[in-house]
């Protein structure tokens, strides 16, 4: 399945959000919070998220991941959730689509939908990577802020003809989807803390940007290509705006890219690897993504601490 052994990679014991959260996702979210009337339709929304009728649709239509179905998949779910230390082991459902796609949504027991688009295009550790970035949407509490994205977007579709009000609600929906890009950065970092497999985040986004043919494509030559266009920061910030106008959720690959492969070698990645990361019990104040939405207790889910603890050395 891999040849790298799980028990290779470190756990990151209580890790707080905070240690790859990207700058730029809570200087978003610091504008997002200041938009007027954010916080009261937030709360409105939060009481309108039905997650078991979110989840029926996929037990409906997709399949759900385990121990039996999709194997693989949930092998790399558990490793995630252990590496992460995430309380319990989040349902995963595989999604018929040709389109490359994965999501973290609900709230109280957010789950992860991925497509066979995203499975056929990945190998195993590039899919450990982007499990691992969805764990990190979690792990932040960012699948109850996609959840309402996603029903905003429903709403202005219908109350498009009514000026009063939409104007508003548009301004919302571009801060959540401005937001939202910016939080990819931070969930391409708990992938790598996730996966700890530096070669294959960088080939899973090149194969976000250039498709699956991967002896056709040239690592090297990515990079370059992605610090041509991180070197100039100009540059940089006027497409991160632009994008800001096209309704996308997710930033460009080469941006991606770019942020993920500086990371290793100039920011924080093996700092915390070796240990060195803000716990989650400290979190405090900075546990300003649950304002709203705390987690309920929710039903016991299966944890992975012991089908870890039972494996052999
Ligand atoms: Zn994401």
């Amino acid at each position: 399945m891999t040849s790298v052994p799980d028990r290779a990679r470190v756990r990151l014991t209580g890790i707080s959000s905070r240690a790859y959260e990207h700058p730029a996702d809570r200087s978003a979210l610091v504008a997002l919070r200041k938009l007027s009337g954010f916080d009261v339709l937030l709360s409105k929304l939060f009481g309108l998220i039905n997650e078991r009728a979110l989840r029926l649709t996929f037990l409906a239509g997709a399949v759900k991941v385990s121990e039996r179905q999709c194997p693989h998949i949930y092998a790399l779910v558990r490793d995630g959730s252990y590496i992460l230390d995430l309380p319990d082991v989040p349902e995963v459902y595989v999604m018929q689509s040709p389109l490359v796609n994965a999501m973290a949504i609900g709230r109280d027991r957010p789950f992860i939908v991925v497509t066979t688009g995203l499975v056929n295009l990945h190998d195993e550790e590039e899919l450990r990577w982007v499990i691992g970035h969805e764990l990190g949407h979690i792990l932040s509490g960012h699948a109850v802020y996609r959840t309402m994205l996603l029903i905003l977007i429903g709403l202005a579709a219908r109350i498009a003809w009514m000026p009063i009000g939409y104007i508003g609600l548009r301004a919302i929906i571009w801060g959540l989807e401005e937001w939202f890009r910016k939080s990819e950065l931070s969930c391409d970092r708990a992938g790598l803390l996730a996966g700890q497999e530096v070669d294959a985040a960088r080939r899973a986004l090149m194969k976000l940007a250039g498709g699956p043919h991967l002896s056709e494509l040239n690592p090297d030559a990515f990079r370059e290509q992605a610090h041509e266009y991180d070197a100039v920061p100009d540059l940089r910030d006027s497409v991160l705006k632009l994008l800001q106008l096209q309704g996308n959720t997710h930033p460009f690959a080469v941006v991606r890219f770019a942020d993920l492969d500086h990371w290793p070698t100039h920011g924080d990645y093996h700092r915390i690897l070796g240990g060195d990361y803000p716990p989650r019990r400290t979190d405090g104040d900075a546990a300003r993504r649950d304002a709203g939405c705390a987690r309920p207790s929710a039903p016991a889910r299966p944890s992975c601490a012991p089908w870890w603890n039972r494996r052999s050395p």
